[in-house]
């Protein structure tokens, strides 16, 4: 594959209190930039920018207050910019954000200039840092979450392949979190099938996040014939060893 969406996932990106997770996101940044260097070509979807508002203004106060929540988003989102920008640099590599909202995916004239846009920056060598643009979407015109963000993504730009970094190792038959039993799937070929079978934990994660989202993000990008990798963002080299079959996740197709 040659055109490949990877997401990561905040909890990957932080370390729950409020500060990036230097090391894993430029490690992450050094596999993206290896796969470039063979030929690949890579977009990133990135989550993180509540949590790097936090860690930058040192407080959280305010929970439920959705402006609060929006103003973190405004601060935090310019934070996780700065680490892609310094991260990359590092191989030579420019960034450009791109911030949407779910009415870009509905318009097909905003669509199209996206897909443009995205092309453009990836064929000037350039990696696009995308992120919903929550500092203006409020609650009923969100797209809610950035694994369906990144499999409209990757739909849009005709991706070869979508990964999905979050910190756990795969989808498993019951939320591995609190559960020591739970096995790992390595292989999805009938969503519906697997939807029947596993625990995909508590409720309240349905929509917002949580495994359920990355599941319904496969089925997205499954129906394009692109294949989606769920795999432990948190793991070193992760994606290296997962393209060369050394280490495992979960592979949709
Ligand atoms: P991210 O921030 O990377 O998007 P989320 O916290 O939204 O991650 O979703 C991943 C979480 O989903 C896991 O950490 C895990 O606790 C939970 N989960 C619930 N059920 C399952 C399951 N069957 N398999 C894997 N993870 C599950």
């Amino acid at each position: 594959s040659r055109k490949i969406v990877i997401k990561v996932g905040s909890n990957v990106l932080s370390d729950d209190h409020g500060a990036v997770n230097r090391e894993v996101l430029h490690n992450i940044v050094e596999q993206a930039s290896d796969l470039m260097k063979k030929n690949k070509q890579v977009i990133m979807v990135s989550s993180g920018a509540g949590i790097c508002g936090v860690g930058a203004i040192n407080k959280w106060s305010r929970r439920g207050d959705m402006n609060y929540k929006q103003a973190l988003c405004a601060i935090g989102q310019v934070e996780l910019m700065m680490a892609y920008k310094e991260y990359f640099a590092d191989y030579d590599i420019h960034v450009g954000q791109i911030l949407l909202t779910s009415g870009d995916f509905k318009e097909p004239h905003r669509t199209l200039n996206i897909r443009n846009a995205l092309f453009t920056l990836v064929d000037e060598g350039v990696v696009p840092v995308i992120n919903e643009n929550d500092s203006v979407s409020v609650d009923e015109i969100k797209i809610g979450d950035n694994d369906t963000l990144s499999a409209h993504t990757a739909n849009l730009w005709n991706a070869d392949l979508l990964i999905i970094l979050s910190d756990i190792d795969g989808v498993y038959d019951k939320d591995p979190k609190n559960r020591q039993d739970a096995k790992l799937i390595e292989e999805v070929a009938d969503i519906d099938q697997l939807l029947k079978t596993i625990d995909i934990g508590e409720k309240s994660s349905f929509g917002t996040g949580g495994i359920a989202t990355k599941i319904e993000a496969a089925r997205l990008v499954n129906q394009y014939g692109i294949p989606m990798i769920l795999l432990n963002g948190k793991k070193p080299d992760i994606i290296k060893k997962a393209l060369n079959q050394e280490e495992t996740g979960t592979v949709f197709t």
